[in-house]
């Protein structure tokens, strides 16, 4: 569905770290996958690179002061990993419905959240929302909202590096935002993530929190409960090899999007996730469809044909406030999110994908096309 895609330099950073003896979680690539993600993403960016897109949504909780017994207001429809760091902090976290457009979190409940939560004397301490798919959420929105009541947004780009929104590069709307670097991921360094600030302090304290809380003393001094989430130089020199390629991965991943809507052209009921007006630029990290109701066929039984064939489809994202692990959790929201779990499919979206499993998927879905009609 995703697999890592490299450009052919990622072996000579590597090379060049085993050379110099820089295999540590620090080192000249850490340096520059970072410098090479400041320059990408603009805004005065300050990056700091981590273990994984986990650690760093872990440490901007802490950072923006999230500790037992807090409230945080998440995107109900994601990927686990924007909620589970809410539970390792000892908070609660709130779920937020999404809405039609972007598939993103809903301003509208996420106000009624917010009221809610503060007539009951409970102020949120923080929002987490995240750009589905590398659908950019939508930022004006979220943001005069966060601004209205004073929390913090933590904005959870993992999905979204490469995608923009009125022209502005999503990880870089955030008081933090946090991007993931793991294997299925638009650029991959086998595993890592980043914490992207405005603010240099910041960026040193995550570096801090991520390399154990290290005191400045010549022995080993802790004030603070440290963490072990640097990125190691290996991993990074992978980063900046994939940093040349980036671009190129967004533009082969949108025309797969353009090759799912070619394909499903003419078929009623089927709709390719799509930008909903010029101001969304997704990179598309994932290609998407939701069947209408009144579609002769469901979601899984394309699956299902494209699975008997040996090609992944998934469904989407199953919306946390419907997860077990979650099952107490409070939810603002109607049903848009459970909708587009219950009628949706993630599709092969890979930058890698040949013309020979192109043409595969053409013909599984061709067929299927075919005997529906
Ligand atoms: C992948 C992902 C993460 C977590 O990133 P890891 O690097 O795998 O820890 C967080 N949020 C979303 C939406 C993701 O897709």
């Amino acid at each position: 569905m995703s697999s890592p895609h490299m450009g052919g330099k990622e072996q000579d950073f590597v090379n060049e770290a085993f050379k110099t003896n820089w295999i540590a979680p620090l080192g000249p690539n850490v340096n520059g996958f970072e410098a090479a993600l400041e320059n990408y993403l603009g805004e005065q960016s300050k990056v700091a690179a981590l273990s994984s897109g986990t650690a760093a949504i872990h440490l901007a909780l802490i950072l923006l002061g999230v500790s037992k017994g807090d409230e945080v207001l998440c995107q109900s429809m994601t990927f686990s990993a924007s909620a589970n760091p809410v539970v390792y902090q000892g908070a609660t976290p709130i779920f937020i419905d999404s809405e039609p457009d972007t598939w993103n979190m809903s301003p509208e409940f996420l106000e009624q959240a917010i009221k809610d939560r503060i007539a009951k004397g409970k102020k949120p301490k923080a929002i987490i929302a995240v750009h589905l798919y590398g659908m950019p959420f939508k930022a004006d929105e979220i943001l005069e909202i966060s601004k209205k009541y004073t929390i913090p947004l933590i904005e959870d780009a993992a999905e979204a590096l490469g995608s923009t929104y009125k022209g502005q590069k999503c990880g870089t709307f955030g008081d933090i935002g946090i991007l993931s670097f793991n294997g299925n991921k638009i650029i991959t360094t086998s595993g890592g993530g980043a914490l992207v600030t405005k603010n240099a302090k910041v960026k040193e304290q995550a570096v801090f929190l991520a390399t154990q809380a290290r005191d400045q003393a010549p022995h080993y001094q802790h004030s603070q409960i440290g963490y072990n989430y640097r990125l190691s130089n290996i991993c990074a020199g992978i980063g900046r090899g994939q940093m040349q390629v980036l671009d190129s991965h967004v533009g082969l991943r949108r025309k797969m999007n353009a090759f799912y809507k070619d394909i499903f052209k003419n078929t009623s009921g089927v709709t390719v996730f799509s930008e909903p007006d010029p101001h969304f630029f997704s990179n598309h990290w994932l290609s998407c469809i939701t069947i209408s109701e009144d579609a002769p066929f469901a979601a899984e039984s394309i699956r299902l044909a494209l699975l008997k064939d040996d090609i992944e489809a998934r469904p989407l994202w199953k919306p946390m406030h419907l997860q077990p692990v979650f099952k107490d959790a409070l939810y603002f929201g109607e049903s848009v999110a459970e909708n587009f779990f219950n009628s949706g499919l993630c599709l092969p979206s890979g930058s890698n994908l040949t013309k020979e499993d192109k043409q595969r998927i053409i013909n599984v879905l061709d067929a299927f096309i075919t005997s529906k009609r």
